[in-house]
This record gives structure tokens, sequence and C-alpha cells, in this order.
């Protein structure tokens, strides 16, 4: 009998098997909302804000369309103008930068930390002229980026920060005075995405942002509702983008296991490193001392001669991996910059390689991970000997 038949597939993430554990619960949520027909912010959608921002501990939290609109929204609410400079990371996923650019805001790129993939103040320094107005730290693959130092430099250049928190929600920042705060309640403002694979994801598309100012929160409001307060009323040019009622009676059940989906994945993360302790060539996802991490990503740096080579070799075994990001921003058409050089950004592109990582992989799973992993670097050595 092949061993195959009786082996569930591996899956980068699994959104089936985690539905099914909680199905009656959302299929209710689900028919509940489709029973009272509010389609449009219906009850769910101030449920579920009023729910994330007594987890997160923010004051606000207004809910929006995707995570993109999320950044969007924070950048027109900061009342920039054409021209002025916002520094983002140039290893990122590009929605931090395009909202940038499409408000005709100019995008600074920097090179990012090499050891925790993270947005980091030695290059952001670097990045300031008198333009600089804003700043959007990242805090990507899971864990926050050291902000203390950012906030310190922001404050004394009178910039604004904006967090990226699309994939590091639910980590928790340590401030060297030892009191915390979570991951996107730091900066002006922070946002995040429910995209369906993001940490705390729903079924479509969905977005959100955080801030403590009430004031920006009233602005961040008008502009998501077409720039009203008052129906047909326009003060500003804004937007529509709304989060569903549906995906908030999704988010609404589904913000109740956050807490658990986080230990799941680190609990798969600490497998991971037992089983690939040993194994050269690769390196481990490092730990920062000032964050907890929340494994959005479990991303290996690999040998940049042989990391499309592992990737081959682990599809052939029916394993899928993933590289995010394999061009850096300075790299791409669209924001491509005439002689820049960011080499940790560039040796990062060359070496990432995400492993699967979601709150259904099984001990099991793992094993055959690994295992697949060992195997390309026993065969790879045998090789040169
Ligand atoms: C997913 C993601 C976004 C965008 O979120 P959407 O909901 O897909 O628009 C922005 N930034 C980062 C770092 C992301 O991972």
């Amino acid at each position: 009998m092949s061993k195959g038949n009786t082996q569930r597939k591996i899956q980068m993430v699994d959104l089936k098997g985690q539905y099914f554990k909680i199905k009656k619960d959302i299929d209710k949520a689900i028919a509940d909302v489709i029973g009272t027909s509010a389609f449009i912010n219906g009850p769910a959608v101030g449920r579920f804000s009023s729910a994330l921002a007594q987890y997160t501990g923010s004051s606000n939290v207004i809910t929006c369309g995707n995570g993109t609109d999320a950044l969007q929204i924070a950048l027109m609410a900061l009342g920039l103008k054409p021209g002025d400079e916002v520094i983002v990371p140039a290893f990122t996923y590009v929605a931090s930068a395009e909202v940038i650019a499409l408000l005709g805001l100019k995008p600074v790129l920097t090179d990012v930390n090499r050891t925790t993939f993270n947005t980091d103040i030695r290059f952001v320094e670097k990045a300031l002229t008198p333009r600089t107005r804003a700043i959007i730290p990242v805090h990507l693959f899971g864990q926050s980026c050291d902000m203390a130092p950012l906030m310190e430099f922001a404050s004394a250049h009178g910039l604004y920060v904006v967090e990226d928190n699309a994939q590091s929600l639910g980590a928790v920042y340590t401030f060297p005075d030892g009191s915390r705060r979570h991951a996107g309640t730091v900066g002006h403002i922070g946002c995040t995405s429910f995209f369906p694979s993001k940490n705390l994801g729903c079924y479509g598309d969905g977005g959100a942002l955080f801030t403590d100012d009430p004031v920006l929160a009233e602005r961040i409001r008008m502009i998501a509702n077409h720039g009203q307060k008052v129906k047909y009323h326009h003060e500003t040019v804004g937007c529509n983008s709304r989060l569903d009622t549906i995906q908030a009676a999704v988010l609404e059940v589904k913000l109740r296991h956050l807490d658990e989906y986080c230990t799941a994945r680190r609990e798969a993360a600490s497998r991971y490193r037992e089983l690939l302790k040993d194994v050269e060539g690769i390196e481990l996802p490092a730990e920062s001392p000032f964050s907890t991490h929340v494994y959005h990503q479990f991303t290996l740096k690999v040998d940049e001669d042989c990391r499309d080579a592992l990737k081959e070799h682990l599809a052939s075994c029916g394993i899928p991996s993933m590289i995010y990001y394999p061009l850096p921003l300075h790299f791409q058409k669209a924001y491509h910059q005439e002689g820049a050089s960011f080499p940790n950004a560039e040796h990062l592109a060359s070496s990432v390689l995400s492993l699967p990582m979601h709150t259904e992989l099984t001990p099991r799973m793992q094993t055959r991970i690994a295992g697949a992993v060992k195997e390309f670097f026993a065969e790879r050595d045998n090789g040169r000997q």
C-alpha cells in the first residue's frame, strides 16, 4: 500500500480545517446576518470593533474594506501634501508602499534588519530629509518592529508613525521600561488586514485601523465613509471602504479563538525549531527580545545558492513552500529607484523560504516537512564529497 494514501495533504494554510472546528458558531453567525439582512453596517460590525478594541487595548478600532484600504485611509487622515516623503521598508508586501505612491506622496525605501526582517531605526535615520512626514514600519511575519526607538525618532522630528500590522495582529511589544502594548497600537495609527490567510482572517476581504487619537479616529471614520459625517454632506474627499456585516460576524467568532490560534502557531514553530535545529545550510527565524512572535510565517533563511533547489525538492515531496518576497521593492518595475542598493533586503529576497504554517499543522506533518528539508541537505552534502 502506498504511504501517500494515508497521509493528509500538507498545505501552506488550512482554512477549511480551521473552519470545521468552529463550523457551528460560524454558520449560525452568518445565518443570523442573512436573517436580519443588515448586510452593511449591521450590528456585528460595531460589536466586532468593540471586541477588537478590548482585545488590543486600542481606544478606537475602525473597520474597513481591506488592509490596503486601511493604509491608504491612514495616510489620507494625516493630511499630507503631494511630494511629502514617507519612509517604508524595501522588503515588504507591495501594499505598504503602493498606497504612498497612489496618494501622490513619495515612498522612500530603506533597508531592513537582516535578522528580524523588520524595519530598523538605523536605516530609517539615514532616510530622513526635510520633506519626511511619516514612517510606515512593517511588522513582518508575526513579530513587532522595535518601536521605542522609532517613536522617539518620530517625535524628535515631528513625524507620524503608521504601523502596517497586517501580519502580526496579536503580537505584543515590550518597551524598554517594561510596559507592553499590542503591535499596531503603538504608532499614531495602526493598520491590519483580515485577508483569509492572515492570523485573524475572515471569509473574504476585511481590514481595520487603530488609533488612540480621537481627532484622527473621527477623520478616519469620515474618510472611510465618503468624507461625510452627516449623510450627503461631504467635508473632505473620502472613499468607500467598509467591512461587510457577514465578515464582521465571522471575525467576531474567530476573535474569541485568536489567542488559541497564536498558541497553535507558536507550538508549531517550536516543533520546527526542534526538528530543524541541527540542519546546516538554513537559519531558523529569530525571535526578538522585545516582541512576542505570532508566526504569521515560519521563514527560513537558506544558503542563497540552494534556496530555489530546496523549494523544488520540497515540491517534489508534495510539500508547498513560499518565497515572501522574491523581489525587494527597489527591484520592482513600479517602484524602481535608480542606483538604490539595500543589501539586507536583497540578501533576504534571495534566501527566504517560508514553510507551511497554520493552526491545523500536526506534529506528523511537520516531521514529514523537516524530513524532506534534511533529505535535501544530506543529498547536497553527499554530492559535494
Ligand atoms: C496582507 C498585507 C497587506 C494588505 O492587506 P489586504 O487586506 O490584502 O489589502 C498590507 N501589508 C502587508 C504587510 C500585508 O501582509
